[in-house]
């Protein structure tokens, strides 16, 4: 049968992949490039492949493919780049067309990813419920038996590395911790949607409940869906163009008819992505014009707070050092870089101490970790050397992978009096902090 998607590469607008003129200057940012100092690893070499398969020069191979899933998509090129060059769309339509070229399928990569990114991915209750399985799994101390016996040695080598970097699945799930609505104690100075995310909602719902917290006593009325789908940065970082399109119509069909001022997220990986609906949805009839309208409204929270002003926790001082990761796509995808450090200091008592390398990926991005172990694991091991550096014992990252991701690193070293926390977590604990009015 022919393959009826387009050709996403030959497709783009030609000044895209034009833009880049071999400079160099990216090459230092960019983390594959500098482990491996091979051109084909770098920004560069990747678009002059992309570029190539546009013109007809080069076909779509799976040399090719698999140098574009080697890509961290952790757009630290695009900052770089004096030319502007939109990395972003490039390396999506890369991954997509190694896709619809179908040049890396084999019986169980079809599988995983048509039960993990078709199925699970695109239904919401069929994900909370593999979530109750999970939790089930871990809090009834049938994982810990597993460890413990060596059951564990029974699952594939693959799984086995896997195992221990499974992040907690949460008791509660937001729709539990969260209302529909929740309203301010004052007036409400604004009518604000919080996105509750997927992997965000089973693993980090708390912090889901703090940006809830953290928005109402900054006088927003919060409105919270409580059954979300995913927002589709999964799908649109690994090739499935049309799932992307697909649940962002759903999010926007979702919160259209609530009059919103802002959306807001707190996860950067899926900020980025909601960020480009517009852009995602541009030659769709029905949704571009809506979707110009949500990607106005999208904010990080951290933004939407500085942008409105932030009101300082009145809380007694509580010593603490604290360092920040940026999270790739809150810096390099949104170009958010003051503002959660603007948050973090508004808490009295916090000393922020700035990490070295604080753009540099943790090797996360994504799925990236599970796909790309070797290279991941380096990168880890970088970011947790510069974490040492500067004795901060609490790490702030906007991003629930980064997160599980440095968190694996924390056990790796044996270091149980640390903790990786949401910067939005720490305002919402000031604000705990408060001592009532009398
Ligand atoms: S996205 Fe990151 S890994 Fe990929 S080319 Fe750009 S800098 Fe390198
Ligand atoms: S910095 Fe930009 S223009 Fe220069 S080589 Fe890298 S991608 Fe191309």
């Amino acid at each position: 049968m022919p393959n009826q998607q387009p050709n996403y590469l030959k497709g783009l607008d030609y000044a895209v992949l034009q833009q880049c003129m071999h400079c160099g200057m990216c090459l230092p940012t960019c983390p594959t490039y500098v482990e491996t100092g091979r051109e084909k690893n770098s920004p560069r070499g990747r678009i002059a492949l992309m570029r190539g398969v546009a013109d007809g020069e080069l076909s779509v191979t799976k040399a090719f493919a698999d140098e574009m899933y080697f890509c961290l998509g952790c757009l630290a090129c695009s900052t770089a780049c004096p030319a502007g060059v939109d990395y972003t769309r490039l390396f999506e339509m890369a991954r997509a067309e190694s896709e619809r070229a179908g040049v890396l399928r084999s019986p169980a990569r079809n599988v995983i990813r048509g039960f993990t990114l078709r199925f699970l991915f695109t239904r919401p209750r069929v994900l909370r419920w593999l979530g109750r399985l999970l939790w089930l799994h871990q809090a009834s101390g049938f994982e810990a038996f597993t460890r413990k016996t060596g059951l564990v040695k029974l699952l594939p080598k693959r799984l086995r590395e896997l195992e221990p970097m499974a992040p907690r699945v949460r008791r509660r799930f937001s729709h539990q911790l969260i209302q529909p609505v929740e309203r301010p104690a004052g007036e409400a100075r604004h009518r604000v949607g919080l996105l509750t995310g997927c992997v965000q909602d089973l693993t980090f719902s708390e912090v889901n409940r703090d940006t809830a917290e953290v928005l109402l006593a900054n006088g927003c009325e919060v409105v919270t869906p409580p059954v979300q789908g995913c927002c589709g940065s999964l799908h649109g970082h690994n090739g499935e163009w049309e799932s992307a399109k697909e649940l962002a119509r759903r999010l926007i069909d979702l919160f259209e008819p609530e009059k919103l001022d802002a959306i807001i997220t707190n996860a950067a990986g899926c900020g980025s992505h909601l960020k480009h609906y517009d852009r995602l949805l541009a030659d769709d009839p029905v949704y571009a014009g809506r979707a110009k309208v949500w990607s106005a409204k999208l904010r990080d929270i951290s933004v939407w707070l500085e942008e409105t002003g932030i009101r300082p926790p009145a809380s007694p001082p509580e010593k603490s050092a604290v360092t920040y990761h940026e999270a790739c796509h809150l810096c390099h995808g949104q170009g958010v870089t003051r503002q959660p450090r603007a948050l973090l200091r508004a808490i009295p008592g916090l000393e922020l101490r700035e990490l070295p390398d604080s753009t540099w990926c943790c090797g996360s991005a994504g799925i990236y970790n599970i796909t790309q172990p070797e290279m991941a694991q380096k990168l880890l091991d970088r970011k947790m050397d510069r974490i040492g550096e500067t004795g901060a014992a609490v790490i702030a990252s906007g991003n629930p992978g980064c997160t599980i991701q440095i968190q694996s690193g924390l056990r790796q070293r044996g270091l149980p009096g640390h903790r990786v926390v949401h910067p939005v977590s720490l305002l919402a604990e000031a604000y705990r902090r408060e001592t009532p009015a009398t």
